[in-house]
């Protein structure tokens, strides 16, 4: 799990020169405006955003069971938001007496994608 720090840091502004005349490029390498004349700072703003909802996105059971305790989630479509109080989750539906593994949750879900809120590497809220 990479910090919004390391994030910003991964992914900085630079200047990259193509045929001689300097782009707007993204650290990452795997982005850089078409043209320099309109809104690349804009754009590169969007580039870090799209790259950090991918990055808060669990897509696996896998992704989903490597979180640190402590971690919140929530579905997509905001029907269940789940913490992890140990290696079992809660849902906010059903309380804290009912308990899911990361299988059983991402089963429940059907797959559907996860976006992580926090986690304990976030540090205070
Ligand atoms: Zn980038
Ligand atoms: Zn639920």
């Amino acid at each position: 799990m990479t910090s919004l720090e390391q994030h910003l840091a991964d992914h900085a502004q630079s200047t990259r020169y193509v045929d001689g005349a300097p782009r707007c490029a993204c650290k990452c390498g795997k982005w850089i405006a078409s043209i320099v004349e309109r809104g690349p700072v804009k754009a590169h703003r969007h580039h870090v955003a799209d790259t950090w909802r991918e990055v808060r996105t669990v897509r696996a059971v896998e992704e989903l069971d490597a979180l640190p305790i402590g971690t919140v989630v929530q579905e997509d479509e905001y029907r269940h938001t789940w913490i992890r109080h140990s290696k079992k989750w809660h849902c906010s539906c059903d309380g804290t007496y009912v308990e899911w593994s990361s299988a059983g949750a991402f089963e429940e879900l059907e797959r559907r994608p996860l976006t992580i809120l926090w986690t304990p590497e976030d540090g205070a809220l």
